[in-house]
């Protein structure tokens, strides 16, 4: 009996991208099942689209056996991340309870605010007001909670343009993170020594503070026996133009995951851009440049697709 499985209902970033292009991999956005041991307690990862399928299953799977008592926990609130939240049809049953964690940038706003701005009736027949099943929202930082059951779960602060938390939850000796949506910390004083204003003293504290931030990164998701991490772009598309955009490139998603002694790597947050073939291509090509000299297992998500340690 596994301790830990998870299930890809949404493996896209930005925006869903269904069509003949996306068919293998799937296009909705950002959604994760996760369960827990035998009972299977069942957690949320982002109610990005993928959460609509989510729902279907857990009215077939879960409601059968009683109430809905559940966490969905939002890495952030961008739109691909949380536009699925009401098309989650557990919402719209009184004797559901819900618990949603998630990061919120502003001091004077709130969960409950930013997803109920999307439950109004000019984008939206239902109000948040309206929601039938008990929910409560939970403003979220860093740090470590203890969920009940020996499960635990510890937030991250990542690097994206808006507040992101990754989450490592730790159950029965085994441990799953995400790491999305995110880039590696570069220094923020990185300019040309003839550029005006050059400060060498600023960009060598630049430089400090950046690798400082990338090790308690790496910290956090060592010895992960699985790790989900964005990678929305290849190292070439990155460097041409995407730098300072919020997403990791393949390249380096597999050296963070090699220097983090990861398990099992799956490679998240596709580009919607991106198709079937290209994906394939890369996995092929990620995976040959491991082979043989480490131990690390790549995979690239797929809706569907279910990893248990
Ligand atoms: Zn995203
Ligand atoms: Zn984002």
């Amino acid at each position: 009996m596994s301790a830990i499985r998870v299930r890809f209902w949404g493996v896209r970033g930005s925006v869903p991208c269904p069509g003949p292009k996306t068919v293998k991999f799937g296009g909705n956005t950002a959604c994760l099942e996760l369960r827990f041991g035998e009972a299977g307690r069942l957690v949320v990862i982002d109610a990005g689209t993928g959460i609509r399928e989510l729902a279907a299953h857990v009215m077939k799977t879960d409601l059968p056996r009683g109430p809905l008592k559940t966490q969905l926990f939002l890495t952030h609130t961008h739109w691909d991340h949380i536009m699925g939240f009401p098309f989650f049809i557990p919402i719209f049953i009184p004797t559901t309870e819900l618990e949603v964690y998630g990061p919120v940038t502003y001091e004077d706003d709130n969960l409950n605010e930013i997803l109920g701005g999307m439950l109004k009736y000019r984008y939206w027949p239902v109000r948040l007001e309206e929601l039938a099943a008990k929910i409560r929202y939970h403003d979220l930082k860093e740090g470590s909670r203890d969920l009940g059951d020996g499960l635990w779960v510890t937030s991250k602060y990542l690097n994206h343009p808006i507040l992101v938390l990754g989450y490592r939850f730790e159950y029965q000796g085994k441990v799953l993170c995400t790491a999305y949506d995110t880039e590696p910390f570069r220094n923020v004083f990185d300019v040309a020594p003839d550029a005006p204003g050059y400060d060498a003293e600023a960009v060598k504290e630049g430089e400090a503070a950046a690798r400082e931030e990338n090790e308690k990164v790496s910290r956090f998701f060592q010895g992960a026996d699985i790790l989900i991490h964005d990678t929305q772009y290849t190292h070439q598309e990155y460097l041409a133009g995407k730098v300072g955009w919020g997403h990791t490139s393949f390249e380096q998603a597999v050296n963070a995951a090699h220097r983090a002694g990861v398990k099992r790597l799956l490679l998240f947050h596709h580009d919607p851009d991106r198709s079937d073939e290209e994906l394939e291509r890369l996995e092929r090509r990620i995976r040959a440049s491991v082979a043989g000299h480490s131990t690390l297992q790549v995979f690239i998500a797929r809706e569907g697709m279910q990893v248990e340690v």
